[in-house]
C-alpha cells in the first residue's frame, strides 16, 4: 500500500521519533508499505517520520557507489561509530523536493539495529551508503538537509522552503 508522503512543513518530520517496543506484524506491514512507497517515487532511503510515523524505523537503498540497491530495514538503530574525516557531497530529500544541498558528513558509519526478525545487526556503511544511513537516521531525530548547510544559505533557502510548505501542505 502507498503511504501518503510528508513534506517540509509537515510537523511529522520535526518529531524526535519513538523506540519501537516490539517487532510485529503491524511493523513488517508498515516497512513493506514504506518499501513501496519508496520506489514509487524513486527514492533510496525513507525514514518512518515521512509517512507520518513517529516510530524509529528507516529504509536504506543506496549502495556505497550510489546506486539503488536491495532496501534494508533498520528498527532503532543506533550510531556505534563515525569516521574522522568527513566529505562533502550534494544531498536531496524526498520530503523537500527540489532542493539539494551540499554539506559534510563523515565518510562511514557504523550502525546497531533490528531487522525485521527483532534480530540485532551492526553495519558499517561507507561513502554514498554511510551517507544515506546518516541521512534517514537524522529523520528520526526531527534532522533534515537543510538543519546541516550554514546559517546563509539557510537564509538564502527562506523563500524556496516556504514555496515548498504552500504548494504540498493541504489545510
Ligand atoms: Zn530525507
Amino acid at each position: 500500500m502507498l503511504l501518503k508522503l510528508r513534506y517540509y512543513g509537515d510537523p511529522f518530520l520535526r518529531k524526535h521519533c519513538r523506540e519501537i517496543h516490539e517487532v510485529n506484524d503491524e511493523i513488517r506491514q508498515l516497512a513493506k508499505d514504506m518499501i513501496e512507497t519508496m520506489h514509487s517515487v524513486n527514492g533510496v532511503g525513507l525514514a518512518a517520520p515521512q509517512v507520518g510515523v513517529d516510530l524509529r524505523m528507516f529504509v536504506s537503498a543506496l549502495s556505497e557507489d550510489g546506486h539503488l540497491t536491495a532496501p534494508e530495514v533498520f528498527i532503532n538503530p543506533k550510531i556505534i561509530e563515525v569516521s574522522e574525516e568527513g566529505w562533502v557531497e550534494t544531498e536531496g530529500c524526498i520530503s523537500i523536493p527540489g532542493v539539494y544541498e551540499e554539506f559534510e558528513r563523515p565518510t562511514w558509519v557504523t550502525m546497531e539495529a533490528m531487522n525485521l526478525e527483532g534480530k540485532t545487526f551492526q553495519r558499517t556503511g561507507k561513502s554514498w551508503r554511510g551517507r544515506n544511513l546518516l541521512h534517514e537516521n537524522d529523520h528520526l531525530n526531527g534532522v533534515l538537509t537543510i538543519d546541516r548547510v550554514g546559517k546563509l544559505r539557510r537564509r538564502q533557502l527562506e523563500p524556496v522552503l516556504k514555496r515548498i510548505k504552500k504548494k504540498y501542505i493541504v489545510k
